[in-house]
C-alpha cells in the first residue's frame, strides 16, 4: 500500500497537540488541529507562533519559515475539518473512554484509506484499534514532550495493525526529523513503563517525609544527573496524566508495585495538576516555581 500523506489531523490543543501540530507543519505538512474545548483553540496558534519564535531567536528556524508553518495550520472545534486528511494524531485527554468516543466519531468521517494513530502515553492500542471501523490502519505514534526539542517517537503496533501502516508511520516519524523506536503493546510501552513508576516512587518518598520537594528534585537532579527532578517533571508532564498512566500500569499489570502514591491521587483530585494548571507540586504564580510542600 502507498498512501501520499499531505494533510494530518491532530485531535486535542493540549501541550502535546500544539507540539505535533507544530512539528507536522514545520515538516512541510498541512495540518488540522482540533479540540473541543474553545478557549484551547483559541489559544492554540498563538502558542505555536511563541514557541516557533523561539526557534527564530535561536536562529534555528527563519522568520519565513515561522510565518510558512503557522499558515499551514488550520483549527477547529469539530471533526468536520478532519474529511481530506491522509493521517489523524488523537491526543487528547488520557482517559480510554474519552478516546474511544473520539475514534468512533472520527471514523464517520475519514476517507477509508486515512490512518489513525494515537498518543497514548500507556492505553493499548489494540484497544483503542478495536473501536475504529479500521484496527488495521490504527497504529500507536508516542511522541514526547516537549514535541519539538525531542527526538524520540515510540510506535507501537496494536495486534490488528498492518504492516503497511506501520511502515508508512516509521517513515513520516523519520520526515518529521525524529527517531522511530518500536515497542510492544504493553501497559505504558517503554518510557513511561520505567519512567512513571520512578516518579510515583518520588510522590511516595515525600508522602512519607524522607525528603522535602526541593530535596527530592536536587538530590535526583545533582545525584543522578537528570536535567529535572522527578517531581519537576510530574509538574511538566500533568499530574492527571501521571495518574493515568500509573492506574493503566497496575491495572494492567495487575501488580502492587504500580500503586498510584495517594499523595499523587489527592493533587489530582484537588485540581493541581501541575504547570498547565498553575500548581502542583510548585506553584507557578509568581516569578520563580515556589515548591508547595
Ligand atoms: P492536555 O491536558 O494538555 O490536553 C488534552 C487536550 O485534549 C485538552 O485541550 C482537552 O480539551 C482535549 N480534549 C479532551 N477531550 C476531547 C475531545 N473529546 N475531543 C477533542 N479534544 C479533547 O494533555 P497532553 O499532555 O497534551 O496529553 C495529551 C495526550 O498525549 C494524552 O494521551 C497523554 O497521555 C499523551 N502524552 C502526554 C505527554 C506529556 O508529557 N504530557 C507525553 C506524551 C504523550
Amino acid at each position: 500500500m502507498t498512501l501520499d500523506i499531505k494533510k494530518i489531523g491532530v485531535i486535542g490543543c493540549g501541550q502535546m497537540g500544539k507540539g505535533i501540530a507544530q512539528v507536522c507543519a514545520g515538516a512541510g505538512f498541512d495540518v488540522h488541529l482540533m479540540d473541543v474545548n474553545e478557549n484551547a483553540v483559541k489559544k492554540a496558534i498563538p502558542s505555536i507562533e511563541k514557541s516557533l519564535g523561539r526557534l527564530v531567536d535561536k536562529e534555528k528556524i527563519s522568520g519565513a519559515d515561522k510565518d510558512t508553518a503557522i499558515k499551514r495550520i488550520s483549527t477547529g472545534s469539530d471533526m468536520s475539518g478532519f474529511k481530506d486528511c491522509q493521517l489523524v494524531i488523537e491526543a487528547a485527554t488520557e482517559d480510554e473512554q474519552v478516546k474511544k468516543v473520539i475514534l468512533q466519531e472520527l471514523c464517520t468521517v475519514l476517507e477509508d484509506d486515512a490512518l489513525i494513530a494515537s498518543n497514548t502515553s500507556s492505553i493499548s492500542i489494540t484497544r483503542l484499534g478495536a473501536k475504529t471501523d479500521r484496527p488495521g490502519k490504527f497504529v500507536g505514534m508516542h511522541f514526547m514532550n516537549p514535541v519539538p526539542r525531542m527526538e524520540l517517537v515510540e510506535l507501537i503496533r496494536g495486534i490488528a495493525t498492518d504492516e503497511d501502516t506501520y511502515r508508512i508511520v516509521r517513515e513520516l516519524v523519520e520526515k518529521l526529523g525524529k527517531i522511530p523506536v518500536n515497542a510492544e503493546d504493553f501497559p505504558a510501552f517503554i518510557v513511561n513503563r520505567i519512567l512513571l513508576p520512578m516518579i510515583n516512587e518520588a510522590v511516595y518518598t515525600l508522602y512519607e517525609g524522607v525528603g522535602s520537594v526541593k530535596a527530592i528534585d536536587s538530590a535526583m537532579k545533582l545525584g543522578t544527573h537528570h536535567p529535572m527532578g522527578p517531581l519537576e517533571l510530574a509538574d511538566f508532564i500533568g499530574l492527571d496524566t501521571c495518574l493515568a498512566v500509573m492506574h493503566v500500569l497496575h491495572d494492567g499489570l495487575a501488580d502492587t508495585k504500580y500503586r498510584p502514591c495517594p499523595l499523587l491521587v489527592k493533587y489530582v483530585e484537588a485540581g493541581w495538576l501541575g504547570r498547565k494548571s498553575g500548581k502542583g507540586f510548585y506553584d507557578y504564580s509568581g516569578d520563580e516555581p515556589v515548591p508547595t510542600r
